[in-house]
């Protein structure tokens, strides 16, 4: 038997170790869920949207429990697990709230004597998630896939397998349906060859991913060659743009959570700043004063760590200017001084792949154009952050491209807004109304 480890990234040392399901497991898992799928297609709307808010009152009920398991499994803060458990509970609400309109049917004048668009269940959705967020992550996809009526089968990464069995009983202590949500544990090596294996089966019916290219390109071809619908919710690297008439203070200050909130280790973290030269050095003042504040915790594994640091390494060869940090911090755990790095430009790694740390790397613009342009010297589109006087900040803002984007303010997801990117950032959407029907069957009905 396949056996998956768990470890504290505070102290490197094992949490605990799990057995992974071997082949039987997985067949029961995907029958389960088909099941499940067939029964909870044919429960009322309000039955389903019941489920998610038993789901949140046990969410805030077993916050501390939950928030200990998040930080014991990947390192962030326990202010920061708290904030996440209750983000989850308050996602349960609002689509349990807003569902109703989101699934209601969409009425359409055509020459027939009725037409509208029915938002229908499709069947088992597959989720490979990450560790960054290991209950948002899976809270935010399942609230979506169980209140349009389909099921969920997830396969999170193995460094929160803890979490992943947690949300599992979550969901039936809640009282869901026998099978309605379960957690393959699968170990590191056999992932790829598992999750072929899920997604090709027929009892799947659609496949979302957050977490690297590398992983979502790969569920994406198999998916595309089984003809699943696949949404991507992958890295990126955004910009976040102070321009000549910004409050800088407040910029930098914001900035400074933008980057470093979660050890650096989201998808929507502000990674490269590009500052108005006339600005530049008031901002980077500010910003290393508010990093100097910041307290250290853990990157969730030891290779991130040093994937980061060599990235640091080859940016400063290439020329960027180490302000602060740099280096891994000496001890148990796989800490990193949170690093500043400025002068950058394209072509420097730090400006050229994603930095997925405590790493911030500032470049600085000529003018509004140059900014645009380096804003968008990237592969990647989820979230842009534009800073100025607010009609300003948006026409420059317009000009970036990006799946979202926050004037005067640091990109956060909400429940009720849309959330997702382009490019090689991925495709689809979650959350909200977009979310809902990303998994569902958008079926035309015609009355003649
Ligand atoms: P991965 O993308 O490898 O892991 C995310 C999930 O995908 C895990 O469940 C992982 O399982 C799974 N996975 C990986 N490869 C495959 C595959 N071929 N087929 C199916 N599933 C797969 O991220 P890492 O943890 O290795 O982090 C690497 C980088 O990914 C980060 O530095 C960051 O750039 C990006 N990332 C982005 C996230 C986001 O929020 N968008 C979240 C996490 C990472 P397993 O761990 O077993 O391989």
């Amino acid at each position: 038997m396949t056996v998956v480890v768990t470890r504290n990234p505070a102290t490197g040392e094992e949490l605990a170790s799990y057995d992974a399901h071997d082949e039987a497991g997985v067949e029961a898992a995907l029958a389960a869920t088909y099941a499940a799928s067939q029964v909870w297609a044919a429960t009322s709307l309000d039955d389903r949207l019941g489920l998610l808010r038993g789901v949140g009152k046990l969410l805030t009920e077993r916050r501390e429990e939950y928030a200990a398991l998040i930080t014991a499994e990947m390192g962030k803060p326990l202010a920061e697990a708290l904030g996440e458990v209750d983000k989850c509970a308050w996602n349960c609400e609002v689509v349990a709230d807003l569902a109703p309109g989101w699934l209601a049917d969409h009425e359409i004048e055509s020459s027939a004597s009725r037409s509208w668009l029915s938002y229908e269940p499709i069947g088992v959705v597959f989720a490979v998630m990450p560790w960054n967020f290991p209950f948002w992550q899976v809270l935010r996809f399942a609230c979506a896939a169980l209140a349009a009526g389909n099921a969920a089968l997830l396969k999170h990464s193995p460094d929160v397998t803890g979490c992943a069995l947690a949300i599992e009983e979550l969901f039936a202590d809640a009282g869901a349906p026998a099978g309605l949500f379960r957690s393959l544990v699968v170990a590191a090596e056999d992932v790829p060859a598992v999750s072929k294996r899920v997604v090709e089966d027929p009892r799947i019916a659609a496949v979302t991913l957050t977490g690297s290219e590398r992983a979502g390109s790969s569920i994406a071809s198999i998916a595309g060659a089984a003809i699943k619908k696949s949404v991507l919710e992958l890295g990126g690297s955004d910009p976040f743009v102070v321009l000549a008439d910004a409050d800088v203070p407040l910029a930098a200050a914001t900035a400074v959570k933008a980057r470093f909130t979660n050890t650096g280790q989201s998808c929507v973290c502000a990674k490269r700043f590009v500052v108005h030269e006339d600005v530049a050095d008031e901002f980077l003042e500010h910003f290393v004063a508010h990093v100097a504040l910041l307290e250290v915790s853990p990157m969730a594994r030891e290779d991130l760590r040093a994937g980061l640091l060599r990235q640091v390494e080859e940016s400063v060869a290439q020329g960027a200017r180490l302000v602060t940090g740099g280096h891994a911090i000496d001890g148990p755990g796989w800490h990193v001084e949170p690093t500043v790095l400025a002068d950058v430009e394209p072509g420097m790694t730090a400006f050229d792949e994603e930095t997925f740390g405590p790493v911030a790397a500032i470049a600085r613009a000529r003018d509004d154009d140059h900014a645009v342009e380096l804003a968008n010297a990237t592969t990647f589109g989820l979230g842009a952050s534009v800073w100025g006087e607010p009609s300003h900040a948006l026409e420059v803002g317009r000009r970036v491209r990006s799946g979202a984007l926050f004037v005067n303010a640091m990109v956060a997801s909400d429940p009720r807004l849309p959330f997702g990117g382009i490019g090689r950032s991925g495709y689809g959407r979650e959350l909200s109304a977009e979310g809902v029907r990303e998994f569902t069957n958008v079926r035309t009905m015609v009355v003649a």
